[in-house]
């Protein structure tokens, strides 16, 4: 059986950290799926289309990698698309009491899906993509927080 894992998030924007998750969990997984978390009635900063284009071009040449969005219960799309395993990652002890309760209660809900976490390099560990948008919107150059090959905004 294939191992499929769901890395959801906001990803809003996607930044250089959730790329190294991706990069580190690829030789876990035959296939991992970046889900954006999209609520209609939420206000984003980059559009649902705006981070669905900047992420997917990033993983072009990247066969494993496959990009979707969803809006309702993350563990009801992990079962939609058929994933054993949710992916995140962990930057502070402060993600870590916010994700252990959150992946407690999804195991309740899906007892058939196991959360792995991938612990952040120190050198990611503090970008966020709540102060790249700050960054971003008082006009400052946050290119050094975000991928490589990512074109911002487009
Ligand atoms: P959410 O809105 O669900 O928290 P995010 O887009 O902020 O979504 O993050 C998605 C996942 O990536 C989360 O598990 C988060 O902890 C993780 N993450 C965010 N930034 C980093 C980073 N710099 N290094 C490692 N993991 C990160």
């Amino acid at each position: 059986m294939q191992k499929i894992a769901v890395f959801p998030g906001s990803f809003d924007p996607f930044t250089k950290g959730h790329e190294n998750v991706i990069s580190r969990a690829l030789p876990l997984f035959d296939k991992i799926c970046i889900a954006i978390g999209h609520n209609s009635e939420k206000k984003s900063f980059f559009t649902l289309e705006q981070r669905l284009t900047m992420i997917g071009r990033l993983y072009l040449d990247e066969s494993k990698v496959v990009l979707d969005y969803y809006d309702g219960l993350t563990v009801d799309f992990c079962k939609k698309v058929g994933a054993q395993y949710l992916l995140r990652g962990l930057r502070t002890s402060a993600d870590f009491e916010f994700e252990r309760s959150i992946a407690q209660i999804n195991r309740k809900m899906n007892s058939e899906i196991e959360t792995i976490f991938i612990l952040a390099v120190p050198e990611f560990a503090p970008v966020s993509s709540s102060i790249i948008r700050e960054i971003l919107r008082y006009g400052g150059d946050a290119s050094q927080f975000l991928p490589d090959k990512m074109i911002i905004g487009v």
